[in-house]
């Protein structure tokens, strides 16, 4: 699916921003990249850019003109930083995405256009894409860096897609690791909380056991209205072990929690 969704950067004149634009467009799972006219092509310095993902460079069609560039596309999508006196569709980022994942959807390509660094798109290059794209910026300041704004809209098409498969956006073994945490502990769990607790204090002094008077009974009354979770468990009894290796005269060990 994302196959189908085209990177077109129109003549480009820093080399640097084309790897950057190879990076953010891998990051979000996009692979076809298309160089319409690039100033520098191919350059160490887009390798160097691209990290990891020089191998989007190697594949990068380079052609002479947007036509080209637009061949077997069922809809374009022109971004501008500007405000445009040509009145036409204009989405967000967002909307943007909803009409990429409906177009490949469909069985359709589409292309992201994206300008040049100092002058943008031409009115007549816009005018061949059937939306225009505005990330909602700061007017007074509105132009973002070519491969920042491809990685705002490629970071929009990953969500959508994710979305639109049924995929988590949160990495699954730590959600996993941190609903594992959360999860309330046991009253098995606590009782022997509690016997830990017990032996600790009667070793560190606190705990006299011929006089024990409520202190147990309180400290249960303490814990249980703590709705304690398996973490919280987990540094409570570290600190037990680690109180009691002390008053044992053991050396310290730093504890990863
Ligand atoms: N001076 C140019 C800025 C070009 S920035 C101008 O005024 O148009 C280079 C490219 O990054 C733009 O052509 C566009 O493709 C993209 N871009 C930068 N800021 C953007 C924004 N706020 N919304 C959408 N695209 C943007």
């Amino acid at each position: 699916m994302l196959q189908n969704i085209r990177v077109v950067l129109v003549n480009t004149s820093h080399p640097g921003n084309i790897g950057g634009v190879a990076r953010a467009m891998k990051n979000m799972g996009l692979s076809r990249l298309v160089l319409v006219d690039p100033e520098v092509f191919p350059s160490d310095e887009a390798s160097a850019r691209a990290s990891g993902a020089s191998d989007l460079l190697e594949r990068a069609q380079v052609v002479g003109t947007l036509e080209e560039a637009l061949v077997g596309c069922t809809v374009a999508l022109g971004t501008s930083a500007r405000d445009r006196q040509i009145p036409w569709p204009l989405l967000d980022p967002r909307e943007c995405a909803s009409v990429c994942l409906d177009q490949v959807g469909a069985g359709g390509e589409v292309a992201l256009v994206f300008g040049r660094e100092y002058a943008g798109l031409t009115n007549a290059e816009l005018q061949r894409c059937h939306y225009h794209v505005h990330i909602p910026s700061d007017p007074e300041f509105s132009s973002l860096n070519l491969a920042t704004a491809v990685q705002v809209l490629t970071y929009e098409v990953r969500m959508a897609w994710l979305a639109a498969q049924g995929k988590p956006t949160k990495m699954e073994k730590l959600e996993a690791a941190a609903e594992q945490n959360a999860q309330p502990v046991t009253l098995d769990e606590l009782e022997l909380f509690y016997g830990h607790l017990e032996s600790t204090l009667v070793q560190v002094g606190f705990l006299d056991p011929q006089r024990p008077r409520h202190l147990m009974s309180r400290l249960r009354r303490l814990f249980g209205r703590s709705a304690i979770s398996k973490l919280e468990m987990n540094i409570l009894r570290g600190i037990l072990t680690e109180t009691q290796k002390a008053v044992r005269g053991e050396p310290h060990k730093r504890r990863e929690l």
